[in-house]
């Protein structure tokens, strides 16, 4: 067995000598001197695995010549340096009804099917990332074997769709079912050593020990893990009903079972079929094809090519090597950690030392967080350098200054950078509102100035405005945006305006919302009814969590650019409690109470007071002014791509994602039936509802 084992952990990125070698389409194929046969996986037409017919029909075709050959062992894995396979091809399911995805599916399970139930033992072997259908091709595998750096996970839930080609019914037979269920209901992948523990995988090696792991392997002293007695309790209906319960429970925590089906059809179908791997199978195939042509999943997946489109505008690289972060506050100080955390050797300068020394010991517990492993974590921190007095500024490629938002703060810093920066180095601001041509304009060289503008927390929110102005350079704004592509955020170029489009969008909603309170109406039902319509969190609850002083300052100024009838006046009592310093989340009161975990004290929603005398027009009140603030920003050239405004409104203020963004929602739900209700509502509440005239514009 030498020769192939020698070949296999070379990574199988080459055929090594073999009896017969043959190169079909995706996949390379050899039998080596021992009769071991082996399949790498290695897509001609792409840089990663995905698995669709194409794939399944090789496949097949292999298993056939296989079941013909008898070989001793069957070994599959990758060819792609990435990982194993990064699931289905999503193409797929564009545009295909129910009827032709569940005859797919039908071919698809019997190759699968025809793998399992080879007499020869197979191994998957499986580096890099290993998910949803290539998870499932590995699972019709005998023994799984996972490189150290391996991921595993089933994503199907974010694409509104449950595991298709077995998954279901496979991963609880060979793993602990309440862990195959959960990771196949939260769409979290897990390392390679967890899926171990739960018996996902059957060994865990390092890439050059694979060779004697598939050794081992064939002859079978690796063995799967047996469920325990918990595990095989499972295996009895009143036992299932019982996890389906807490199961239901726990998601409807996540997702509303209206907003996001799959999950209750993933539960519903375990719960029924758990014990019967063929039942479950057809059920899997069929529930499958039902979701595929549900609103959220059609939603979803429009999503994904969404998130596709905006990492595609990175059009070469940045240069960036060194960032300069000048302010080492709430923002800066994420930017630095989050870019060191992503490669990049960062300086972190402020004017005084202590907002370092705190941005230092935040970024260890973000990037933990980010990284989850310790070695990454500890290489990150290496990067990330303290630097109160500067020195970086001359040597980086990238500065980005996010002092606070002060005109002439930020003059006075541009003045004291701009001559000791390195030719070619980009200058940016963080800034959420001033006007770049405004703080450009004291600059030498303006066309080398951008905004970059992030969103709090930096780790988890991945939109980046890329704010250009008219004295921008096409060079400054492409490598801005790829830099945004580099540390893997999402960038969404436009034109300097007030609030951008993020903040000119939400503005609205959180403004009104206040208005609401000001009516009598509870805030916690009006934080819930957002929440239902699938905002990730209440008007009143983000209010708070943005920091009411900065709520205020951003209303107000945008009430003076864009006019006073745009927005709701502030209630007098908000501007109190700024001046109280009842700020919000960041004090520990503001329109919420916060317990010690920073968590809001709300009252629960069934114990208020009826909702008999809130106002009908609550959710469209909220709802509606902000997909007119998008209209606008389309309207007035603020920023030009209805997908690039979906993607940015979805990643930046987590506009509800099963929605498929306010443009497409808009579009959805009809443009005519939202301008007379705007007119309506315009009528009764003022001219803040008054639709703007691009969307006549909208309707094509
Ligand atoms: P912050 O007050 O938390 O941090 C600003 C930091 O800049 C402070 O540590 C301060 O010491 C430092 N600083 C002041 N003068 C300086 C100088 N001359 N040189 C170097 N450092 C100096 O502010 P923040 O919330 O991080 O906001 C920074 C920028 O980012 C602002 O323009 C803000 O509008 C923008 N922004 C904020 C958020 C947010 O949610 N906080 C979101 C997006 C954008």
């Amino acid at each position: 067995m030498g020769r192939m084992l020698n070949a296999l952990s070379s990574r199988a990125l080459e055929l090594g000598p073999a009896r017969s070698a043959e190169t079909t389409g995706h996949f390379r194929s050899a039998t080596d001197d021992n009769n071991v046969a082996w399949l790498i996986l290695d897509r001609q037409d792409k840089s990663v695995n995905t698995v669709d017919r194409s794939v399944l029909e090789e496949l097949a075709s292999h298993i056939e010549r296989l079941e013909r050959e008898k070989p001793a062992a069957i070994v599959i894995r990758s060819g792609k340096k990435a990982g194993f396979a990064a699931g289905a091809d999503i193409n797929q399911f564009v545009g295909a009804s129910k009827e032709e995805i569940r005859s797919s599916l039908k071919d698809a399970h019997q190759v699968l099917d025809r793998l399992a139930a080879l007499k020869t033992r197979t191994v998957a072997v499986i580096h890099g990332h290993c998910l949803g259908a290539g998870l499932e091709l590995a699972l019709a595998c005998d023994r799984r074997i996972a490189v150290s750096d391996a991921t595993l996970g089933f994503p199907e839930v974010m694409l509104g769709l449950h595991p298709g080609l077995g998954g279901t019914f496979r991963a609880p037979a060979v793993a602990d079912p309440i862990e195959a269920m959960t990771m196949m209901l939260t769409g979290r992948s897990m390392p390679a050593k967890r899926a171990k523990s739960i018996g996902l995988v059957d060994a865990v090696v390092e890439e050059r020990h694979v060779a004697s792991a598939v050794e081992a392997a064939f002859y079978g002293d690796i063995r799967p893990k047996s469920h325990s007695m918990a595990g095989k309790a499972m295996g009895f209906k009143p036992a299932r009903q019982v996890a389906a319960r807490t199961m239901r429970k726990k998601t409807a925590e996540k997702a509303a079972p209206e907003n996001y089906p799959a999950p209750y059809k993933l539960i519903d179908l375990w719960e029924a079929h758990g014990g019967d791997e063929k039942a479950m199978q057809a059920a899997e195939i069929d529930s499958f094809a039902e979701l595929i042509e549900t609103p959220t999943s059609k939603n979803l997946v429009r999503v994904f090519f969404l998130r596709e489109k905006m990492k595609g505008l990175k059009d070469g690289s940045s240069g960036v090597k060194h960032l300069h972060v000048v302010g080492a506050g709430a923002m800066g100080g994420e930017i630095a950690a989050w870019a060191a955390g992503q490669g990049f050797r960062v300086t972190l300068g402020d004017i005084q030392l202590a907002p370092i020394g705190k941005a230092i010991a935040s970024a260890s517990k973000m990037l933990e967080r980010a990284l989850k492993d310790p070695l990454k974590v500890r290489d990150a921190l290496d990067r990330l350098i303290p630097d109160p007095d500067g020195n970086g500024i001359a040597h980086a490629d990238l500065v980005i200054e996010a002092a606070p938002e002060k005109i002439d703060l930020k003059h006075k810093i541009y003045a004291d950078i701009e001559p000791k920066l390195k030719e070619g180095a980009l200058l940016a601001t963080n800034t959420s509102a001033l006007p770049l041509a405004d703080l450009a304009s004291g600059l030498k060289d303006p066309s080398r100035f951008v905004g970059l503008h992030f969103f709090n927390p930096v780790s988890r929110m991945q939109l980046v405005e890329i704010v250009r102005h008219d004295r921008i350079s096409s060079e400054t704004e492409r490598r801005a945006t790829a830099f945004a592509a580099e540390i893997s955020r999402l960038p969404a170029p436009l034109n300097s305006a007030p609030g951008f489009l993020v903040n000119r969008a939400l503005t609205p909603y959180m403004a009104e919302a206040l208005k609401l309170v000001d009516e009598g109406i509870p805030k916690e039902r009006i934080d819930k009814r957002a929440e239902d319509f699938g905002m990730p969190m209440g008007p009143i609850e983000l209010s708070d969590q943005v920091g009411l002083d900065i709520a205020l300052d951003v209303a107000t100024s945008l009430r003076e650019r864009l006019g006073t009838d745009t927005l709701p006046e502030a209630p007098a009592w908000l501007t109190r409690m700024v001046e109280e310093k009842r700020l919000g989340r960041k004090t520990g009161a503001g329109l919420y109470d916060y317990d010690d975990d920073g968590k809001p004290k709300k009252r629960d929603v069934k114990a208020l007071p009826d909702d008999s005398k809130d106002d009908p027009d609550l959710l469209d009140r909220l709802i509606l002014p902000m997909l007119n603030a998008v209209v606008a920003c389309l309207a007035e050239g603020v920023i030009e791509d209805q997908e690039v405004t979906d993607g940015a409104m979805i990643f930046g203020t987590g506009f509800a994602p099963f929605r498929g963004g306010p443009v497409h929602y808009a579009r959805e739900r009809g443009v005519d039936g939202i301008v007379a209700r705007m007119n309506e509502l315009a009528k009764k509440h003022g001219p803040r509802f008054r639709p703007h005239e691009g969307w006549s514009r909208l309707k094509g």
